[in-house]
């Protein structure tokens, strides 16, 4: 199902399309990002560039 994340710090989320509200986040004021996950983790919208943080190890064992 469609929802709404804040890729700021505060992580909130919503059924409907609209700006973040937390006071304090980085991104409050702005919209939310469109993600349609269905686990909850919002992978496609939240810290993509952990999953490349956790690839590159096993590249460097690959190295060695
Ligand atoms: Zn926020
Ligand atoms: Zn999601």
């Amino acid at each position: 199902m469609q929802h709404y994340v804040c890729t700021g710090d505060c992580g909130g989320e919503s059924e409907r399309s609209k700006v973040c509200e937390s006071e304090g986040c980085k991104n409050e004021g702005q919209p939310l990002s469109e993600c349609s996950c269905t686990d909850g983790f919002h992978k496609g919208v939240l810290d993509t560039d952990h999953e490349i943080d956790l690839a590159e190890p096993m590249d460097d064992e690959d190295a060695l």
